[in-house]
């Protein structure tokens, strides 16, 4: 397999860019625009929605495997396409389970994985007696394409989650469950972690990261997590169940939560490179960009070993509507010892977006230290 099309043209696609020149293989993006990051790096585009399945056929024609690096797709029309004999890896069966939140947690439940309790709001239900069992504060969250905290809604209230509803039932289409209300986890910690599945069912799994979160929005990752063995065995063992039971192909984020009282909860899983996973790219041997490379192209795959004592991963968001490129903070940002500095050349910046990373490795384990590293990246950033 050497022609690889992906869907999506977003930071993911783009950090798949020097993966894909060692390892001789071309990129296809299929983006809107041709502004965003992964068009320079690819060979060739198409120009087109990521749930457009027509542009995915033209996108097929130009590839021998298809990926995502966005899971907002039609996964129904992309099936047709699958039963022509395209091919898709991660198959779209191991996509299916994951898109509506919901679903996704049904299917972790199902597979005896650990989850916090949950039930979907069904249009017009008395939730009372529902909600009485979980209690405020609660999580509301939109069942489909949330992402970066956007559809996740703390409540502390009946009054506001009832306006929450209302405010999205008058909405004329909205006839089916359009949410999942699930019990707030008031967690020690988060973590995440990273797993890779190849065509021949081996699985390689990186190192548990801490994820640190600010309005719901990733902040910060360290790696390796301050958890016990025991935990981090949790976690991976978690990571081999699900991936093998999805049959998956390429890699996958699964994000969790360690409870006050030490147990690893799954929150969240992601069918594609994840963001806890940037750390790997100047941090491992094989990035998870190249270790999702290697498995959709059938190729063994790679060390996912740290390779240093602790890397640590600040995410450089957006704080203003700008065109700026940052030049002079970036200049600063890459005097740091040991930093890397990512910047993914977004043709604007508005609060929140996610513009570039820098990670920073350091020589010993030392959590005092890389808290330290994230203040002053922030303090250059913000
Ligand atoms: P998204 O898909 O938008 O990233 P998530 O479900 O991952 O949404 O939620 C984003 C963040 O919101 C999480 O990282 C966590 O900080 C917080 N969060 C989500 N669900 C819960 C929960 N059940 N209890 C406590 N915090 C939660």
């Amino acid at each position: 397999m050497k022609r690889v099309g992906v869907i999506g043209g977003g930071q993911l696609a783009w950090m798949m860019g020097g993966a894909a020149k060692k390892l001789g293989v071309e990129l296809i993006i299929q983006t809107p625009s041709n502004q965003d990051p992964a068009v320079s790096i690819a060979q060739d585009n198409v120009l087109a929605a990521v749930d457009d399945a027509q542009a995915t056929k033209l996108l097929a024609a130009k590839s021998d495997v298809i990926t995502f690096e966005n899971e907002f797709v039609n996964l129904e029309a992309l099936s047709l396409l699958a039963k022509q004999g395209i091919c898709f890896r991660p198959r779209l069966e191991a996509l299916s389970p994951l898109l509506d939140k919901y679903h996704q947690r049904c299917y972790l439940r199902d597979l005896g994985l650990p989850v916090p309790q949950f039930f979907a709001v069904e249009p017009k239900e008395n939730l009372t007696s529902k909600i009485a069992d979980l209690g405020f504060p609660l999580v509301l969250k939109s069942r489909r394409h949330g992402y970066d905290g956007q559809g996740t809604f703390i409540i502390h209230d009946l009054e506001t989650l009832q306006q929450k509803l209302a405010m999205n039932q008058t909405i004329p289409t909205a006839s089916q469950s359009l949410f999942l209300v699930e019990e707030f986890v008031p967690f020690e910690r988060e973590l995440a972690v990273i797993a890779a599945r190849s065509v021949e069912g081996e699985v390689v799994i990186y190192p548990v990261v801490e994820t640190q979160q600010e309005q719901q929005v990733c902040r910060r990752v360290i790696a390796p997590a301050d958890i016990t063995p025991h935990q981090a065995a949790e976690t991976e063992a978690i990571a081999h169940t699900l991936l093998n039971s999805l049959q998956a192909v390429g890699v996958f984020g699964i994000e969790l939560f360690l409870t006050p009282a030490g147990k690893v909860l799954v929150n969240e899983i992601a069918p594609r490179t994840h963001n806890s996973g940037h750390f790997s790219l100047d941090a491992c041997e094989t990035s998870q960009f190249e270790q999702h490379l290697r498995a959709v192209c059938g190729l063994p795959l790679g060390n996912p070993q740290l390779q240093c004592a602790t890397a640590v991963m600040i995410n450089l968001l957006g704080y203003e509507n700008s065109h700026s490129d940052y030049q002079d903070k970036r200049q600063k940002l890459a005097q740091i010892p040991q930093a890397h500095v990512h910047w993914y050349n977004k043709s604007q910046s508005r609060p929140g977006r996610k513009l570039g990373h820098v990670t920073v490795l350091l020589e010993n384990h030392n959590p005092a230290l890389a808290a330290e590293i994230a203040h002053s990246v922030e303090s250059i950033w913000y």
